[in-house]
């Protein structure tokens, strides 16, 4: 199948600018695997996108952690998808939990985003995932698919899309969704493409984890075959980064 294994570090809405170069001189020392083996993406606040960007080892990228969803202009505190190209940023985070919750994003939103951002020829890390209501109610596939279906009713090329799987319930709580429990939805979610989108792309996409990923539990999640990778918050700011991929190749 050859899918590249990704591993993402969002730093949400930390760090100083002191803190932020310490933890690229930290990552710039890690041993990880080859660029041909696993891609590295680390996703700092928009103010240091310039600055990582440029004190990182040329193999690690940089991910914006959102855009704005048409062209820029008249939207104040917006950053646009025309501009993250203008500065070479090569990738953009869409449709995280906390922006889908804290900012209201609905699905709609976010697909128009997604949609908007590849059409500037950025790739997208599109989130998805349900919330503990949900998973309690059994509803975890339906909302997942609902929200991967409003993507793909805007976009019809897939392939700088990662899609990231990221239960509410886990994020930030050092609950993780047991190895089992991932793999079932990346199975199912494969299997929504294959019948939604096309054999290929179910195929092809890489369908990475979140939810207190750590140094401790990533070997463990990454050794399911539709584990492709994962989006790393807390514990990509402790520098885990670094180690997370050693044992898992
Ligand atoms: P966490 O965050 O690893 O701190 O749970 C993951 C994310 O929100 O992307």
């Amino acid at each position: 199948m050859g899918r590249k294994f990704f591993v993402g570090g969002n730093w949400k809405c930390n760090g100083t600018i002191e803190e932020v170069k310490k933890i690229v001189e930290t990552l710039n020392a890690g041993q990880v695997p080859s660029p041909d083996v696993v891609e590295v993406v680390v996703s700092p606040p928009f103010v240091f996108l310039p600055i990582v960007k440029s004190l990182l080892r040329p193999e690690f990228h940089v991910a914006a952690q959102n855009c704005w969803v048409k062209k820029g202009g008249a939207f104040t505190g917006e950053v646009s998808a025309e501009m993250l190209v203008n500065l070479d940023i090569p990738w953009v985070i869409l449709g995280h939990s906390e922006r889908r919750a804290l900012l209201g994003e609905s699905n709609e939103f976010v697909g128009d985003k997604v949609a908007y951002a590849l059409s500037k020829g950025l790739k997208v890390i599109a989130c998805i995932g349900e919330t503990l209501e949900q998973r309690e109610a059994g509803s975890t596939m339906d909302v997942v698919a609902t929200q991967t279906k409003a993507i793909a009713e805007r976009i019809s090329d897939w392939s700088n899309v990662v899609l990231a799987y990221e239960p509410v319930w886990p994020i930030g709580t050092g609950k993780v969704a047991t190895p089992a429990q991932a793999q079932e939805v990346h199975v199912e979610l494969r299997k929504w493409l294959h019948a939604n989108v096309s054999p290929e792309v179910a195929a092809s996409i890489r369908i990475i984890y979140g939810g207190s990923v750590s140094g401790a539990n990533c070997n463990e999640l990454a050794a399911n075959p539709d584990v492709d990778g994962f989006l790393v918050g807390g514990a990509s700011l402790k520098v885990m980064m670094s180690t997370i991929p050693l044992g898992v190749w």
